[in-house]
């Protein structure tokens, strides 16, 4: 079986803490891995090692920087096939979506790679004569990755092919419910000669190893990627020494259908941002407003989409549309909300508990809900699993105050066939991506950033590389 050992300094070492991590595979509950479960002298020893790497890495041009991060591309898609295996095995993510994130995460790193020649500055013209002022762009020094289980193969793309093209070096903490694709990255990184220092891999608890990397004085960007208290959490240790935070939290995504929307579209798009991935994917559409004229029709129509939803093992070779939840807890926590749902009044229209077919595993039940009000848990909280609530609405107004009468604001969607309408729901809604007429997914080339409580800052795209520089403005005067 194997076990992992930290990657620092370009070498595996093991950990200053002897103490390991069981990693499971969520499907069978079979130990697959250990990874240490990290101490500070680690994050330390990380964080020294790459601000010694830092002023050579910045030197180089950020050409010669691309080079690495086509490398990386490239070992990703040598490997393509095992590390979307490692990924369904450790997070039970089906096989057919496992090597989407494996074969995105490589053309991620080469779509980064391409901002090397793009990374600009400003020239304003000054109040005095022979003089001009440069907005020059620089990197920040060391950044910190904090990854969720998630998607932790791409999410770690987003936080080094971000910091390594514009000069940064950097320091990634899995998570330790699902490490495993990351630290055999850390293998492929080895093989690519790149240089000592400039990517560490610091496996280990978050209250541990992401405190004190959160913490340090070295640190110059923390980019974290997880839920609201652990967001929280990284706020109060990065106040130690004013360090820049990215955070990308927890969604509770609103869909709106309206009855001029073309319905079949509508439920495709809706059903399948909600199951995908057994719905723990932080813009999968969290809860359901249809227009009242049509929402018997409608709800009839997610109904049987809904108990046509094929559940089995991540490996499976029937094409499975989900798997397993991640872990117990995850289970146990879908479970109590669905549960405290129906004591509050929720009617089951399907799913509604764990899977029963399954001895073994965190399987649940894709759940439909209804007879819900705007103000139960259910509509409010983050539920992380495959379980759609649906309520009615009689104007668009009425349903665009209820998609925003909530704490977070990462994305929404609304589908109509109006433009007037969606133009105008696309304005209202307090959310930083408005998806129309489509199921919720980002892409590279975007930003991807809450608003409210889902976070600070934002990712993918130039204005995520931008993340990773800080501003330095010159006066240039001469005579
Ligand atoms: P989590 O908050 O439990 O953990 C995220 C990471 O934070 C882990 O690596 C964890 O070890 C670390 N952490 C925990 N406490 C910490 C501390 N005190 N200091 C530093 N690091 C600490 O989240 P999760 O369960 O891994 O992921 C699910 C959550 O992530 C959901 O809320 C989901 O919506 C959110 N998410 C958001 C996005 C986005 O782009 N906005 C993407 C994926 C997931």
């Amino acid at each position: 079986m194997k076990e992992f050992k930290q990657f620092i300094n370009g070498k595996f070492v093991k950990s200053t803490s002897s103490e390991m991590i069981k990693i499971l595979n969520p499907c069978t509950e079979e130990v697959i891995s250990h990874v240490p479960t990290g101490s500070v002298s680690d994050a330390n020893e990380a964080l020294d090692a790459a601000k010694n790497a830092q002023h050579a890495w910045k030197s180089l041009t950020a050409i010669e920087r691309a080079g690495y991060l086509n490398k990386m591309a490239d070992v990703i898609r040598e490997n393509r096939v095992f590390l979307a295996e490692t990924l369904a095995s450790e997070q039970a993510k089906v096989m057919g979506l496992a090597q989407v994130e494996i074969d995105v995460t490589a053309d991620y790193f080469d779509y980064y790679a391409g901002f090397a020649r793009r990374i600009e500055g400003e020239i304003i013209q000054s109040d005095r004569s022979k003089e001009h002022i440069f907005l020059h762009k620089a990197p920040i020094g060391v950044a910190v990755g904090i990854l969720p289980w998630n998607f932790p193969f791409f999410v770690m793309a987003r936080k080094v092919a971000g910091s390594l093209i514009t000069g940064n070096t950097c320091v990634i903490n899995p998570s330790s419910v699902a490490p495993n694709t990351v630290m055999e990255f850390a293998e492929l990184v080895e093989k690519i000669n790149l240089p000592a220092g400039v990517l560490n891999y610091v496996c280990g608890k978050g209250s541990i190893v992401g405190n004190a990397l959160s913490k340090s004085p070295i640190t110059g960007i923390i980019s974290l990627t997880g839920s609201v208290g652990a967001g929280q959490k990284v706020m109060e240790a990065a106040s130690e020494n004013i360090t820049k935070v990215s955070l990308e939290l927890g969604g509770k995504a609103p869909a709106i259908v309206c009855a001029d929307a073309n319905l079949e579209l509508a439920v495709n798009a809706v059903v399948s941002s909600r199951i995908i991935f057994s719905g723990q994917v932080c813009n999968c559409a969290e809860r359901l407003y249809v227009e009242e004229s049509i929402h018997d029709q409608f709800l009839d129509m997610v109904t049987k989409k809904m108990k046509s939803i094929k559940v089995e093992d991540a490996f499976s070779e029937n094409n499975p549309d989900m798997s397993s939840l991640v872990s117990k807890d995850q289970l146990d926590k879908v479970t109590e909300m669905v549960e405290y749902a129906k004591k509050e009044g929720a009617e089951v229209l399907v799913g509604g508990s764990r899977s029963p077919q399954f001895d073994k595993g965190y399987f649940y039940q894709p759940t439909l809900l209804t007879n819900i009000r705007q103000d139960m848990q259910i509509i409010q909280e983050e539920v992380f699993g495959p379980v759609l609530p649906v309520m009615k609405f009689s104007t668009l107004d009425e349903a665009i105050a209820l998609a925003n009468d909530c704490e977070f604001g990462l994305t929404s969607s609304i589908f109509s066939e109006n433009f007037n309408k969606v133009m105008h729901a696309a304005e209202e809604l307090e959310y930083g991506e408005t998806y129309i007429n489509r199921e919720h997914f980002e892409a590279i080339q975007g930003f991807h950033a809450g608003w409210k409580k889902s976070g600070i800052g934002g990712a993918d795209g130039k204005h995520g590389m931008e993340e990773y520089l800080q501003t330095k403005v010159i006066y240039a005067q001469y005579r």
